[in-house]
Parts: C-alpha cells; sequence; structure tokens
C-alpha cells in the first residue's frame, strides 16, 4: 500500500463516524490503514468553557452553507467531536415508528425493524453511560447499565396518572460514577456541561483516534469521493491552500445530513433521492403553572418522556408526539411561589416531503444551499392539535394556567434528517439497510440523513446504533 492510499477513509468525527470506527476497529486486521478526515479543529474544554462556546466559530455552520429559507435555521457543529453542543436525550426510536406505512398507511416503512437494531441500541447506550428505566414500550434484551434519574414532582403527577407511558428520560447524562464521569447535577447548561457529566465524542470517545492503525487529520475538508466504473477510488480533501487525493477502498460518509448529501452529490451521484426528503421533528413548548406543587427537583435537565400521544391509530391522520418534561428551572416571578411551574415540549414527528432539500449551489458551487419550503400538512394538523393534547394531559392535576409558546418561524430542532435515505428502491432512496450505496458498493453514507421518516425521537442514539450495525455488517 503506497504512503497516501488506506484500507479505509472516514470523513468526520461526530457520533456517526465515531460510533462506525469504534465497530470497525474490533474487526479489522493489525495491517489495516484508515484514514479519519475532520473540516474542524480540537476544541479545548477549558477553552470552551471561559469562553462560553456553544458553537465553533473556527468554523461557522451558517457560513458554509447558503440557506435559501431564512425562517428556518440549520443547526450544527463542525469541529472534532461533531455535535459537541447536543443536550444527551436518548430515546429509543417506538417500534411502531419503523413501519409507519404498514402500520397507518403513512410515511415510508424502514428496511429494518427495531428488533434489528436493538443489539446495536443497546451497544451504545452501554458505550455512552446512558441511564434509563425499562418502562414503556420499548422491548429491550438488556437492561440499561445505569439507573434513571429522579423524576421532579410534576413528572410523578403525570407518571401516576398515564402508568407505563410517563417514564424518566433515557440520557446520556451521568446518573452513576459507573459511567466513569462526574454525575448530572442538573444544572440544565448541558450544550456546555462545565463537568462533563454529558458524554461527547471528543472527551469520551477520543481513544479510538489513537488507534494505531488510525491516522487522524484534522481541518481537512473533504470535496468529493472519487468514483470510477461504479466504485470508490479515492477522496479529495483541502487542508488549508492544498488539494490532496488519497486512495481508499472503503469510503464512509458521515458529515452529517447537510454536508454528507453535499459531497456525494459534488462527487457526482445523481440518485434522485439524494440531498432530497430533508426534514426535521417541530416541538411546541408550554409553560404551565402549578397550583401548590413546588417542581424542578429532578435530578437532570430533562427528567420525564411522556409517551402516552406517541402511538396509535389516529397517526393514519395526525403524527405522533413524545413529551419532554424540563427540569431546568424557568422560574414563576411570583413570591412563594417560583417554583410552582412546569415546561413541557411537545415534538412532532413529521412526514418528509421531496421538495425539502440540499443541493450543489449553483452559484457557488463549494457550498450547499439549503431549501425547505413548508412542512406536511400531517406536521400542522399536530401542531393544531397541541391545546387539546395540553389540556387532555392537564386534566385532573393541579394546574392553575398554561401558555402554549409560538413557533418561531418555520421551527427548528436541531435534528436535521432525510438526505441520504435508507430503503430498498434506488428510486426512492440512497443507500440499504447496511447504509452502503444502492450502487457504489464500497461507499457508506452514516447519519440521520438515511432515516427515511421523521420519527418524534431525539436522532442521535439511533444513528450511531445503525453506524455500529454498518461496520459490524462489514464483517459478517
Ligand atoms: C444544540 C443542540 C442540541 C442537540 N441535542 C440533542 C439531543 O439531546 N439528542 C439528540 O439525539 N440529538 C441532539 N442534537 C443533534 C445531534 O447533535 C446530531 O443528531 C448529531 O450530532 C449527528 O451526528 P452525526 O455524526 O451525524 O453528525 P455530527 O455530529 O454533526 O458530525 C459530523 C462531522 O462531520 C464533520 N464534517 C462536516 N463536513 C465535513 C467535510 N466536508 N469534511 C470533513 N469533515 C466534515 C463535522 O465537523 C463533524 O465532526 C442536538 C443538536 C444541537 C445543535
Ligand atoms: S444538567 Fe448540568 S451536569 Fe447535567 S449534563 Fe446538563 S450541564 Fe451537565
Amino acid at each position: 500500500m503506497s504512503e497516501n492510499s488506506y484500507s479505509a477513509i472516514i470523513v468526520g468525527t461526530g457520533f456517526a463516524s465515531t460510533f462506525f470506527l469504534w465497530e470497525y476497529l474490533k474487526h479489522a486486521p493489525a495491517s489495516e490503514r484508515i484514514l479519519v478526515l475532520e473540516r474542524g479543529r480540537r476544541l479545548d474544554p477549558a477553552e470552551r468553557l471561559q469562553r462560553r462556546i456553544v458553537r465553533d466559530e473556527f468554523v461557522r455552520f451558517e457560513d458554509v452553507i447558503i440557506n435559501r429559507t431564512p425562517a428556518k435555521p440549520w443547526l450544527q457543529n463542525i469541529t472534532f467531536g461533531g455535535g459537541v453542543c447536543w443536550f444527551g436525550n436518548t430515546p429509543r426510536m417506538h417500534p411502531n415508528d419503523f413501519r409507519t406505512r404498514s402500520l397507518y398507511g403513512v410515511g415510508d416503512d424502514w428496511p429494518l425493524s427495531y428488533d434489528d437494531l436493538e443489539p446495536y441500541y443497546v451497544a451504545v447506550e452501554d458505550a455512552m453511560g446512558i441511564g434509563g428505566s425499562s418502562a414503556g414500550p420499548y422491548p429491550r434484551s438488556k437492561p440499561y447499565s445505569f439507573p434513571p434519574h429522579r423524576f421532579n414532582a410534576f413528572d410523578e403527577l403525570l407518571a401516576k396518572k398515564y402508568p407505563g407511558l410517563h417514564i424518566p428520560f433515557p440520557s446520556a447524562r451521568s446518573s452513576s460514577a459507573g459511567t466513569g464521569r462526574p454525575v448530572c447535577c442538573g444544572n440544565g447548561i448541558c450544550e456546555l456541561c462545565p463537568v462533563s457529566a454529558k458524554f461527547q465524542n471528543d472527551l469520551h470517545m477520543a481513544h479510538v483516534y489513537v488507534d494505531p492503525r488510525v491516522t487522524l487529520v484534522l481541518e481537512a475538508e473533504v470535496e468529493r469521493v472519487d468514483i470510477q466504473a461504479g466504485k470508490v477510488t479515492g477522496v479529495q480533501y483541502r487542508q488549508g491552500t492544498h488539494e490532496v487525493h488519497a486512495k481508499t477502498d472503503l469510503a464512509v460518509v458521515g458529515a452529517h445530513a447537510v454536508m454528507t448529501p453535499f459531497i456525494l452529490l459534488r462527487s457526482g451521484l445523481q440518485d434522485r433521492a439524494l440531498g432530497r426528503y430533508l426534514n426535521e421533528q417541530l416541538g411546541r413548548g408550554v409553560q404551565i403553572n402549578l397550583n401548590g406543587i413546588d417542581n424542578y427537583d429532578g435530578g437532570q435537565s430533562v427528567t420525564g418522556l411522556g409517551l402516552m400521544f406517541l402511538d396509535g391509530a389516529f397517526r393514519k391522520d395526525r403524527p405522533g408526539c413524545l413529551i419532554e418534561s424540563w427540569n431546568v428551572p424557568w422560574l414563576r416571578a411570583e413570591r412563594g411561589r417560583w417554583r410552582q411551574r412546569a415546561f413541557v415540549t411537545f415534538v412532532f414527528e413529521d412526514i418528509p416531503s421531496f421538495d425539502n432539500y440540499v443541493a450543489v449551489s449553483p452559484e457557488d458551487p463549494s457550498k450547499p444551499e439549503v431549501r425547505y419550503s413548508k412542512h406536511s400538512g400531517y406536521m400542522t394538523a399536530g401542531l393544531e392539535s397541541t391545546s387539546r393534547l395540553v389540556e387532555e394531559l392537564i386534566g385532573g392535576l393541579p394546574v392553575e394556567s398554561y401558555t402554549i409558546l409560538p413557533v418561531d418561524g418555520l421551527g427548528g430542532s436541531a435534528h436535521i434528517q432525510g438526505t441520504t435515505r435508507m430503503g430498498q428502491d434506488p428510486g426512492n432512496s440512497v443507500v440499504d439497510r447496511d447504509l452502503r450505496h444502492h450502487s457504489v458498493r464500497n461507499l457508506i453514507a452514516l447519519g440521520s440523513g438515511t432515516f427515511p421518516t421523521c420519527p418524534a425521537a431525539n436522532p442521535t442514539l439511533t444513528l450511531s446504533a445503525l453506524a455500529v450495525r454498518s461496520a459490524r455488517r462489514l464483517f459478517i
């Protein structure tokens, strides 16, 4: 193998790429040479804290894309470790989320089932030190290795009203010293997490990048994958002013749901679905004033996961929705009643539309152009049902009043999905269930871009489990 030739090249060091590499290294021989190319720099945690850096200004995401729909913001980190500013919320997808077409006649079925993914969920949950309870509609082959965090007072009321359907929020915010990290103290600034209780790739998975088989190059912007006669032969990247070509037998692109399709489009791939079906969930915040109940006494920043409106025959007409019950103390400005408040977010699923997309900008081909015209009528039906759902949720509880907060513009959840979707039909998908490109078989696209639908659950646990599964499948 020549000096600039590798068995595998991995693009990005976010959740998807890191978990792919983690699994890949377990099976790859000692002779393997793996090149990892990361556009961002390594952020020093002390500098991050001191300067309150949530999103790095070294490469600002808003500067490297052209957003054609300013009413919809797009958030992503360009840095070693990828989404280091994530909150750490890690629910699984509901088993029925994988087959909404068969069950409810909407969206698409995933080309794999909950059961196919289940062992990989367990592997990632253990690696991230996720704590949770076995309650809820999520069959598990093994209990969580770490205990759930404590509910707050409002969660206790909901858990009593909805047995088994209001459960402790599973999270990568450490609930026990067994994770090797300090226990979360519930201060609620999780984008920064001053005590490193929250799992981050740059801090807690850095060991995979010092493996002797791995060469990590930072500040290396991948521009394209070289494809000849239906096979990847190499990767082209830029380091400062230098253009570099590296040869490889396998290219794995985990640059997130905006940059991954952009790189593949620049590489000349013309799949009909490539860059299309861009989507995100949408949340509606609800501030609830409680009557005589002091709240915010839970063990972490988001304490309760409400599943009462997540699944059912109603999904034929309107979206499933999960509820995040927050424990960050947004206080009530009334003497003696500071803590008599709860805050919940209703997070709705959507049906992805072909018309929302990422493309190579015709004006500046070095940037992706992102266009998002509107949500589906399905999502609108969900948003319009919010006040009815709130009434149902708080019925019989000691609640004085509530306010449903308006959605700003087209909203945003920082959960960008759908642009390299997986499926069985190359006519409406880009990769197969193993995340391999339908025709260029030594090309893998990772991340939530591969999601064929837009479930209500936060995506990072699922995309990480899919990445582990994809790496494992290469060796079976
Ligand atoms: C404020 C915030 C809070 C969030 N909270 C949660 C949460 O609680 N739960 C949850 O599930 N999700 C959350 N998310 C979403 C989560 O961050 C993403 O789902 C996750 O980071 C996606 O993982 P990924 O590996 O696909 O992409 P990323 O983590 O974004 O990694 C992509 C990597 O590719 C690199 N890259 C990009 N372009 C190139 C290129 N051309 N060449 C080389 N490298 C490149 C990037 O620098 C980055 O390292 C949150 C996001 C934000 C912004
Ligand atoms: S609540 Fe505090 S300690 Fe816990 S993860 Fe968030 S910032 Fe870190």
